[in-house]
């Protein structure tokens, strides 16, 4: 899995602490018994890269089976925001689309990246050469995708989204945007108020395209709902419904 920013820090992991366990020479993947060790799981369990991907997804797509939140007739907007997190949540639902027929996922997806490069500072050119590897890695993966950018979420008409394809930026909005964040000092409420900008631009674009959930990665905002966790791996799926 790659991602369009890896060297960028999810939210507050760079003041996790950081615990690394050596993968030995001799490790072997406990799986297959035959490849190389890879991953070393509960500080023990060796994986090969093949098989603790192919763990990952079954226990993914396990995970949201036994929730029964999930059904086949549902539209799930799948916000990207282009950290590892979020990629690794696209990977992860791909793969489980490929799965064989009794255990693949089925469900209808459309991905979402809003652009807050207003927020971060970026230069337009910044700002396009970012969004235009997000929109690759989205079409690679075969999703059909949106650009939507943050000032919509204030914005008092419905949002104005666009699809990856068109890789239109709208900057119309940044300054009432940058405005509104610099009225406040305080870092935290800074970081609540893009939680709860966030918040409000996913459901209003999930509704504008017929969505009735969303998914966003564990690192990233959360609407509200039911926490779906698979117990042996950190990532960590929000399922936000509002049905209405
Ligand atoms: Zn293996």
């Amino acid at each position: 899995m790659c991602s369009v920013n890896d060297d960028g820090y999810e939210d507050g992991e760079q003041f996790m602490p950081k615990t690394e366990i050596a993968v030995t020479e001799a490790a072997i993947c406990k799986k297959c018994a035959n490849n190389k060790g890879n991953v070393i799981l509960r500080g023990k369990d060796v994986y090969c890269k093949v098989c603790f991907l192919a763990s990952s997804t079954h226990k993914f797509r396990a995970t949201l089976g036994k929730s029964k939140i999930v059904r086949p007739t549902d539209s799930i907007l799948i916000a990207h925001s282009g950290k590892a997190g979020s990629t690794a949540l696209l990977h992860l639902i791909k793969a489980g689309m490929h799965e064989s027929v009794h255990k693949r996922l089925i469900f209808k997806t459309t991905v979402l990246h809003i652009d807050e490069g207003a927020v971060n500072g970026e230069t337009l050119e910044e700002r396009k050469s970012r969004i235009n590897a997000i929109c690759e890695q989205t079409q690679n993966l075969e999703f059909q995708g949106y650009i939507t950018s943050l000032d919509q979420s204030i914005s008092e008409s419905e949002p104005n989204i666009h699809t990856m394809e068109s890789l239109e930026i709208c900057s119309h909005g940044d300054k009432m945007l940058t405005d509104l964040l610099n009225t406040l000092s305080n870092y935290t409420t800074k970081q609540e108020l893009l939680h709860k900008l966030r918040q409000r631009l996913f459901v209003l674009v999930a509704k504008k395209l017929g969505c009735n959930k969303v998914f966003v990665d564990g690192s990233a905002v959360v609407i509200h709902g039911d926490c779906c966790k698979s117990k042996s791996s950190a990532l960590r799926v929000r399922i936000s419904t509002f049905i209405s």
